[in-house]
C-alpha cells in the first residue's frame, strides 16, 4: 500500500468526492464540552472546548472532515463572541479553554479580527487559551491576539506526518521546513505549540504507518513543539473512503495507536495525547477493547505507560 494513485488528487478531486455538509447555525457553536486534560504544568485540570461554527477553511487537505460543520459565508462581526458567550454560560467552570474553529483561528474570514478584543475579554478568566491554525496563516496577527489575552496563548498546528511525500499528497500546502520555522517563530514570541499528527495516513502500510508516526513525533519535538496529539486516521470524508475502497488507505489498528503512544511518552520530550474520539472504529478485539481504551486514557491523563493488557488476542498462537 505504499503506492500512490497515478493522478493528481488536488482540490477539485477532493471536493468532488465530498458528501453534503451538515446544517449549522452561524450564531451557535456546533458543540462544547469540558474534559480533563494534563496541562503543561503537569497537573490534571478541566479544559473547556468550544467548537465554533464559522466559514470553511480555505485549504483542502485530503484527510480533513472538519468542513462538515462549517458555513460557506464569512463570519459576521459579533457572531464568534456571541458563540463563546453562549457556550461559557452553559459549561461548568474551567481554567483552560480550546477554541477550535474547524480551520484557522487567524483566518479573518472565519474569525474577524475586529472581534479579537471582545473575544479576549470573554477569555479573561482562563489561564490558557488554545486555538488552531495552519502554519501559512501564522503571522504578526497572532501576536496582536496574544497581547490582548490575560492568559497564555497556545496554538495547535496540523503537522500530520513527517513523511515528505505523503505530506505533499495530503494537499496540506506546507512542507516540513515551513512547519519548523513556524514553531520557532511562535516559540520566540512566547507562544507554545501543539502538533496534530496522523497515525497511518493514506498510502502507508500498517508497519510504515507506525514507523512514520514515531518519526513524526520525533520531528515535532525536535522542531520545538511542546505537545503532540496522535490521531488515528479515519475514513468518512468521501476522498478517504474512495482511497480505502481502492486499496490506498486502511485505518490503523488499536495496537499501533498503543505503540505510537508508548513510544511518544518514552521520548519524554513533551506531552503526548491519543485522540480517543470514535475509538471503537479501531477496535480489533471485543474482549479487551474497554480495558485498552482505559489504558490509553491513563496515558493521556498521567503521561505514563501502564502495563500492557493481557488478552488472548495478544497471546502468540501455539506453533503446531
Ligand atoms: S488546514 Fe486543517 S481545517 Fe483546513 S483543510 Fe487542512 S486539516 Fe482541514
Ligand atoms: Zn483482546
Amino acid at each position: 500500500m505504499s503506492q500512490f494513485p497515478d493522478f493528481d488528487m488536488g482540490d477539485r478531486w477532493i471536493l468532488s468526492h465530498r458528501p453534503p455538509k451538515n446544517t449549522v447555525d452561524a450564531r451557535v457553536p456546533y458543540a462544547f464540552l469540558v474534559e480533563e486534560e494534563r496541562t503543561a504544568a503537569g497537573v490534571n485540570a478541566p479544559v473547556a472546548t468550544v467548537f465554533l461554527t464559522n466559514r470553511e477553511c480555505p485549504f483542502r487537505c485530503l484527510m480533513c472532515d472538519l468542513w462538515k460543520n462549517t458555513t460557506n459565508e464569512k463570519s459576521l462581526p459579533g457572531d464568534i463572541p456571541d458563540q463563546i458567550a453562549y457556550a461559557l454560560a452553559q459549561l461548568p467552570p474551567a481554567r483552560h479553554i480550546k477554541l477550535y474553529n474547524a480551520g484557522n483561528f487567524f483566518d479573518t474570514k472565519a474569525i474577524p479580527s475586529a472581534d479579537y478584543e471582545k473575544i479576549a475579554a470573554l477569555l479573561h478568566p482562563f489561564e490558557t487559551v488554545i486555538v488552531e491554525c495552519h502554519p501559512k496563516l501564522i503571522t504578526e496577527r497572532c501576536l496582536q491576539f496574544r497581547d490582548l489575552l490575560r492568559g497564555e496563548l497556545e496554538i495547535a498546528l496540523g503537522l500530520e506526518t513527517a513523511h515528505p511525500e505523503v505530506l505533499r499528497k495530503l494537499n496540506k500546502r506546507m512542507d516540513l521546513d515551513e512547519f519548523r520555522r513556524c514553531v520557532q517563530f511562535l516559540k520566540k514570541n512566547g507562544i507554545r505549540t501543539r502538533a496534530f499528527t496522523l497515525l497511518r495516513p493514506p498510502f502507508l502500510t500498517e508497519e510504515d504507518g507506525l514507523f512514520w508516526s514515531k518519526r513524526t513525533l520525533e520531528f515535532a519535538f525536535e522542531s520545538g513543539v511542546e505537545c503532540c496529539v496522535v490521531i488515528p486516521t479515519r475514513p468518512g470524508n468521501g476522498a478517504m473512503d474512495w482511497l480505502q475502497s481502492n486499496g490506498f488507505f486502511s485505518p490503523p489498528s488499536l495496537s499501533s495507536l498503543e505503540q505510537a503512544m508508548e513510544y511518544g511518552l518514552g521520548l519524554r520530550a513533551g506531552r503526548v495525547f491519543a485522540d480517543l474520539w470514535d475509538l471503537q472504529l479501531f477496535a480489533d478485539c471485543p474482549q479487551c477493547f474497554e480495558s485498552r481504551r482505559k489504558r490509553l486514557e491513563t496515558m493521556n491523563l498521567r503521561q505514563v505507560v501502564p502495563p500492557k493488557i493481557a488478552c488472548k488476542c495478544s497471546t502468540p498462537k501455539a506453533d503446531y
